[in-house]
């Protein structure tokens, strides 16, 4: 059967992309049954990525995002010593991006702990947020808020219809096989000439995104545009830059029902197969390339994984004697203290004076600045293991 891109409806051809093994992994680190299978759409530029049956169970028992905690975030950057965690970072963003007027209604749409707008709401207290969520876990978190909020489970509240001046949506899309269907649920919150905001992944920028197994959508700019101006959306903003890895995007709902023409550049799409290409190649070889550094460790060397995150996970996955691994390294205090199949995770001051090998389990492109950077280490001698 031919897939059919999510964006424009086109057919599929040929997968750029199989994962070695007949195991996929996870934004949550767990590994699923199947193969992931990555296609490029020629028409849009969309980058999708097959659904796997055991998916739905994944998201029936193990997606949680930061449940452990009110405080519990990810980590999105580490600037001169100082922490900045996702939701403050989105927060600041958001403010910069959209108009948020008093009595303005704003509904974070797939919400989960809504961390985001708690702390846009503390600073525009005049504001009436709205919550929804398709599962009831988070509803504690959300009578956390400094005031009451109105939310709705499983389905959107009907008497939010046609109501909404801007509807959030923070690292949903990329998770939905039928865009089509999500879309017209937002718009069908929306206020004529409302504004939808949106943050997904940019592949472009963090090449794990590629190979992630439930993230089923990997825009491009490109498709970003085609999907929103065919559903009827103008003034759209894509910003690549403003927040790492991602594109933050503002579009406001037309006001009539009249559909512009989608105009697609080619040589923007001709750009993007290349980069994917290459980030196919890559993934073949960087496995190959853990297998290869894990095979020159000597019988006394002991190792250690820097990043407990996905990269992290995916060498922990990888190795062949993950015996020989002591700890998890990270800067992210919400995961230090924790386990990832019982090596404890510890602070970079925290390491043991034994470990030789490190695998520096980070995003490439930003990877050998975080550990040049951690300065009780200059005095260390560490062979480390790059993607
Ligand atoms: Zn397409």
């Amino acid at each position: 059967m031919h897939q059919l891109c999510n964006v424009c409806g086109s057919c599929l051809n040929s997968t750029i992309y199989e994962s070695p093994e007949n195991l996929s992994i996870t934004t949550m680190n767990s590994l699923i049954d199947g193969k992931t299978s990555v296609y490029f759409c020629q028409s849009c530029s969309h980058l999708q990525t097959n659904e796997l049956p055991d998916l739905i169970n994944y998201y029936a028992t193990e997606y949680e995002i930061n449940l452990n905690s009110e405080e519990d975030d990810q980590l999105y950057k580490v600037v001169d010593g100082k922490m900045l965690y996702r939701a403050d970072h989105q927060a600041t963003v958001l403010q910069s991006k959209v108009d948020l007027f008093p009595g303005c209604r704003v509904l974070d749409y797939g919400c989960a702990k809504a961390p985001t707008l708690k702390k846009v709401v503390i600073s525009n207290p005049d504001i009436e947020p709205f919550l929804f969520d398709v599962t009831d876990k988070y509803i504690s978190f959300w009578n956390l808020y400094p005031r009451q909020v109105n939310y709705s489970v499983f389905q959107p509240d009907p008497s939010w219809k046609g109501s909404m001046d801007i509807v959030l949506s923070f690292y949903a899309l990329e998770h939905v096989a039928n865009l089509k269907e999500a879309i017209s649920n937002i718009k069908s919150l929306l206020k004529p000439g409302g504004i939808f905001y949106f943050i997904v992944p940019n592949v472009y920028e963090n090449i794990a995104d590629f190979i992630v197994a439930d993230h089923i959508n990997h825009f491009s700019k490109g498709s970003l545009k085609s999907f929103l101006s065919k559903e009827g959306f103008r003034d759209i903003a894509i910003d690549d830059m403003v927040h790492d890895a991602a594109f933050v995007v503002t579009a406001k709902l037309s006001l009539n029902s009249e559909l512009l023409p989608t105009e697609v550049n080619s040589q923007e799409v001709n750009k993007c197969y290349n980069s994917c290409l290459d980030m196919a190649v890559y993934w073949q070889n960087a496995i190959s390339r853990i297998l290869e550094f894990e095979k020159n460790i000597d019988d006394k060397g002991i190792v250690a994984i820097y990043g407990a995150g996905f990269y992290g996970n995916l060498i922990a996955s990888t190795l062949k004697r993950f015996n020989k691994v002591q700890c998890f390294i990270d800067q992210n205090k919400y995961l230090q203290g924790t386990h990832i199949n019982h090596k404890p995770v510890l602070s970079p001051e925290e390491i043991n004076e034994e470990i030789s090998y490190v695998f520096v389990g980070l995003n490439p492109r930003v990877a050998h600045e975080t550990i040049d950077n951690i300065k009780c280490w200059k005095n260390h001698q560490l062979n480390y293991f790059y993607f």
